[in-house]
């Protein structure tokens, strides 16, 4: 197929969304080797950059070299073991899976339930077990719209690890690992970072580290071999895999795109647009889905109106604006939309065009 072919899409869906300009532009420069010093500088910035986006000082701080979901699994299967009791709130999709992968590393699995579309509470965490190993939430559960409180959790957590999914979070709104307890976090470069998936960064606190699996039944995903590939030891390096250079070169621009706006601005950024968003909505006579008070900034939910054909509207976007927006998930799949302004989507401009394009598709 020629590629010259594909369409140019407007990625307002849930992710993944258009990338930064500088974060396209690093995927054709030279491939280095893995190893190459030249190389070995651009991971180096990557994870301090990273660091920044986490908010933590934490020395175990990479990109690991597979989509969010790894990330998860990398999580899990390095805190909890057969035995081990681990509390996962459960908000929605990532949540469910959350308890999926938990409950494949052995772990004894308390999951505790909050309805899709509100927040989870920090209170009914605390309730659910004595003393659990991990705590587990997503920050911003993507398939419901809503944000939940991490700070809270980390005020509550007593001896447990914290766990959290900051997947659709990170870089898009407030997100503070060391602040807020975080004690193993791990995320996805195709939302609001507006690099291409296939990272997921990921931040784990000494705490958790020294009560971490020993030799997880992950041979690929073992933080404790990891270490080295990001090179711990300053000057020793060594192999364990190989990098997938050009994607790590992507997200380091796409970081140092970030951090020149300012975290705070790129925040502040996302929140107007999905107010506008949200309002606009609203004053054509949408109804949100996401509770009030709990909504993302970067991910808006909308109920689809009576007696409109969901996948149809979808379809009229595609074709005639190129826009892409999100089905809704399980029992809501045809009866919510959701729609991302993410990275260099979250603008004014693509406020505008989804509104007047939504107003023109449901007519
Ligand atoms: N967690 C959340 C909150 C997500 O939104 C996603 C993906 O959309 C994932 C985990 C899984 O990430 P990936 O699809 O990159 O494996």
């Amino acid at each position: 197929m020629n590629p010259s072919i594909i369409h140019e899409r407007k990625l307002f869906g849930p992710g993944p969304t258009n990338p930064y300009a500088e974060a396209t532009a690093a995927l054709g420069l030279p491939l280095l080797g893995h190893l190459d010093p030249e190389f070995i500088r651009i991971l180096d910035e990557t994870c301090e950059d990273l660091r920044t986006v986490w908010s933590t000082s934490n020395a175990r701080t990479l990109p690991l070299s597979a989509t969010g979901s790894a990330g998860m699994e990398a999580a899990f299967v390095n805190s909890v073991g057969p035995g081990d009791v681990a509390v996962i709130a459960v908000n929605g999709l990532f949540g469910q899976r959350m308890v999926d992968v938990a409950g494949r590393c052995g772990a004894e699995v308390v999951q505790v339930d909050f309805e899709w579309g509100t927040p989870v509470d920090a209170d009914a965490l605390a309730a659910a077990h004595p003393s659990p190993k991990v705590i587990a939430a997503v920050h911003a559960e993507t398939s419901t719209g809503v944000r939940s409180d991490i700070a809270a959790i980390g005020a509550i957590k007593g001896d447990a690890l914290l766990l959290t999914d900051a997947v659709t979070s990170i870089a898009g709104i407030e997100l503070r690992a060391d602040d807020w307890g975080i004690d193993i976090g791990y995320a996805g470069t195709q939302k609001c970072i507006g690099v291409a998936p296939g990272l997921a960064p990921f931040t784990i606190n000494d705490r958790a580290f020294e009560r971490r699996i020993e030799n997880p039944q992950s041979w690929y995903l073992d933080l404790g071999m990891l270490g080295g590939y990001v090179g711990e030891a300053k000057g020793k390096r060594t192999y364990h895999h190989t990098a997938p250079v050009a994607m790590v070169c992507s997200l380091h621009a796409g970081l140092k795109r970030i951090l020149a706006e300012g975290l705070d601005n790129v925040w502040a950024r996302h929140e107007a647009a999905g107010k506008a968003l949200h309002d606009g909505l609203q004053e054509q006579g949408f109804e949100l889905f996401a509770q009030e008070g709990s909504r993302l900034p970067e991910l808006t939910t909308v109920k689809v109106p009576d007696g409109v054909d969901s996948a149809k509207v979808r379809g009229y976007l595609l074709e005639n604006f190129e826009i892409e927006i999100g089905a809704g998930v399980g029992k809501y799949a045809d009866t919510v939309w959701r729609i991302g302004l993410m990275g260099p989507n979250a603008n004014p401009a693509s406020v505008t065009l989804l509104l007047g394009a939504i107003d023109e598709a449901i007519k």
